[in-house]
């Protein structure tokens, strides 16, 4: 296999969004990054333009459909009525609040690598819809939030992170919000203890 195609170099991105930010959560989400085995390759701090928020939610050209059918079945698995049957006329609602959201202050972007990068950190942060998603997730312990109160106060769902949803996307989004030069290949020396196939170094 050739060295940057193992499972070991998968790369993801992480953005505490603005509540997270003001709600101190940073450090305990590294912390769950990190003591995962996942290695920091990139981080900066910054407000991102109304634009740049577009832009990274479009990016895959299917997230429009897909994200109004998933919160169209949302509604319907709790018994209500979704504010329409048309995933695009919900989901152009969706992306307006979220420009609202995600530009209305410092955000922090991050970039993870290791092996199921993407799978693991999605994990971690839990369904988009804290209401609902698990206990012991980023989204499930440290915020309330749901659809129906985002609904009714017209708004974006306050969920404290994005993770990049596939690797695709992952891929895609790393560009977005870094260039090249800000994410560093090193080695951490830790990750001999998860990757390495003979774990013959320890012994002196
Ligand atoms: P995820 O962040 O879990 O990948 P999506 O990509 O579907 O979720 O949506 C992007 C973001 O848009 C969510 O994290 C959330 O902040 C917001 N959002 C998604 N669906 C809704 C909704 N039905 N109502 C309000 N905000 C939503
Ligand atoms: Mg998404």
């Amino acid at each position: 296999m050739g060295k940057k195609t193992h499972l070991k170099f998968e790369q993801t991105l992480a953005i505490v969004k603005p509540d997270g930010v003001q709600r101190s959560l940073v450090g305990e989400i590294i912390k769950r990054f990190e003591q995962v085995g996942l290695k920091l390759v990139a981080v900066k701090m910054l407000v991102p333009t109304t634009d740049h928020v577009e832009q990274h939610y479009t990016l895959d050209p299917n997230w429009r459909r897909v994200t109004g059918e998933k919160t169209i079945k949302g509604y319907k698995a709790k018994g209500m009525t979704p504010p329409s049957e048309d995933p695009l006329e919900i989901t152009a609602k969706i992306l307006a609040n979220l420009k609202k959201y995600m530009t209305s202050g410092p955000v922090v972007a991050m970039v993870w690598q290791g092996a199921h990068a993407v799978g693991i950190v999605r994990k971690l942060v839990g369904g988009t819809e804290p209401l609902t998603s698990d206990v012991g997730t980023i989204r499930g312990d440290y915020v309330l939030d749901s659809y129906q109160m985002s609904d009714t106060d017209n708004r974006a769902v306050r969920n404290l992170i994005h993770a990049s949803g596939s690797v695709e996307e992952a891929n895609m989004e790393i560009k977005h919000w870094f260039s090249g030069k800000e994410v560093t290949a090193y080695k951490l020396f830790q990750e001999q203890v998860t990757y390495d196939v003979n774990l013959d170094g320890i012994l002196e």
